[in-house]
């Protein structure tokens, strides 16, 4: 599943170089991005940078100061909210108080005018979606805060939306629930075939759940890419701090060739080669970005000894039972952290405190970045 990479794909949504002012303040920055049915797609960042305003902007809360937004191609910039086939699900559930489960799922269908018979069926449906059958005449304060995240969720769908909007929609739930609920979501949203866009300022829920991500800062959207491609082949500076663990080294081109460059570090015996064609010339300056995961470290020098070596020493050590984090200095006085599965004592002997070691990684293992 991936409609993003076949130019021939039409986008169920279109942002076109949308802008939203709130007076001199521009909330949202010209953002164009294109989302595809059946996608489950997050849009991440810091509090304050528009991930909200601009779903508002979808759901025709707000509307934009300039730019466009098309859904299967009409531009629905000017159509009020209850004529777009797009619904939002909000942080507060805004659950009606006083009806049952049965009735708050029931209640935008009754709306729509729908025959009673119908209703029925649809609403014996959703219960059995989000698996709440038994708590139907409940009223919401008689539940659990995730069994109301799911009547609110189940409310939601109810209606057949092309598009659910869902912002920030677990961070009410406690850390193992949320976990849980992200992989509910994930099957709702493929059992409904439904095109699902979530906001959230939690990196590893959006990788978890979404399909792709894109990272927002100050009203512009960064980056726009699968999970694995952000974790991996950050574009910025910005979104490699911002997404998970990360070690930045300040380096310096040495060399650069079409299929990689090498870099230089003062104090390092050996040159750092890396797979990858970036736009920079020898003596520019450049950030070696590299994830505690992706370097190796030991007590012996790697053989053969030939680049992207580094000799350090241990000043301290954070054991998490699966794996433990190492704080290595340099020999060119950074510092970084290397990530080490725990095997056991008859294996290897544990690297400790003041240890000297090699940190060692493979040309494809980091990313060099100049912004
Ligand atoms: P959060 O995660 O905290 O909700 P966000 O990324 O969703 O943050 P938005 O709610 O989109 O951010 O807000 C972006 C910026 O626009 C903020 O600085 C906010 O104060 C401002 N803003 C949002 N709505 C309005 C409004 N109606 N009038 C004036 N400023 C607004």
């Amino acid at each position: 599943f991936a409609p993003w990479d076949d130019p021939a794909a039409k986008p169920l949504i279109r942002f076109e170089t949308v802008v939203k002012r709130f007076g001199a303040f521009t909330a949202v920055d010209r953002v164009s991005l294109d989302i595809y049915e059946r996608e489950f797609f997050a849009l991440l960042g810091p509090s304050g940078c528009g991930k909200t305003t601009l779903m508002r902007m979808l759901a025709g809360f707000e509307p934009p100061t300039e730019g466009r937004i098309l859904l299967a191609g009409e531009d629905i910039s000017a159509m009020p909210p209850y004529r777009r086939p797009v619904n939002m699900m909000f942080q507060s559930y805004a659950l009606f108080p006083h009806m049952n489960v049965w009735d708050n799922i029931a209640f935008g269908l009754r709306q729509d005018k729908m025959s009673k018979a119908d209703i029925a069926a649809r609403v014996e449906e959703m219960l059995a979606l989000v698996k709440l059958e038994p708590f139907a005449k409940r009223k919401p304060h008689q539940l659990s805060g995730g069994q109301r995240q799911r009547v609110a969720l189940a409310r939601s769908v109810a209606k057949r939306p092309k598009v659910l909007l869902l912002d920030e929609p677990l961070t009410a739930l406690d850390k193992k629930l949320r976990e849980e609920t992200q992989f509910e979501l994930m099957d709702l949203q493929m059992t409904l075939g439904m095109t699902f866009l979530i906001v959230t300022h939690d990196q590893e829920e959006a990788m978890t759940v979404a399909d792709r991500i894109g990272v927002m800062n100050q009203g512009q959207l960064v980056q726009v890419a699968p999970p694995a491609v952000i974790y991996e082949q950050p574009a910025t500076r910005y979104i490699a701090d911002f997404i998970g663990d990360v070690n930045v080294v300040e380096t310096k081109v040495a060399a650069v060739a079409p299929d990689g460059v090498t870099l230089g570090c003062e104090k390092t015996a050996y040159p750092i080669r890396i797979a990858q064609s970036v736009d920079v010339k020898p003596g520019d300056s450049a950030w070696l970005v590299i994830r505690p995961e992706k370097l190796r470290i030991a007590l012996e020098p790697p053989v053969p000894a030939e680049s992207n070596i580094f000799e350090g020493k241990v000043w301290d050590i954070g054991y998490l039972g699966d794996l433990s984090i190492y704080h290595v200095e340099l020999a060119c006085g950074t510092r970084i952290k290397v990530s080490k599965p725990n095997v056991s004592r008859l294996v290897e002997r544990p690297i400790t405190w003041d240890d000297k070691v090699w940190v060692s990684f493979a040309p494809d293992a980091g990313v060099v970045l100049t912004h």
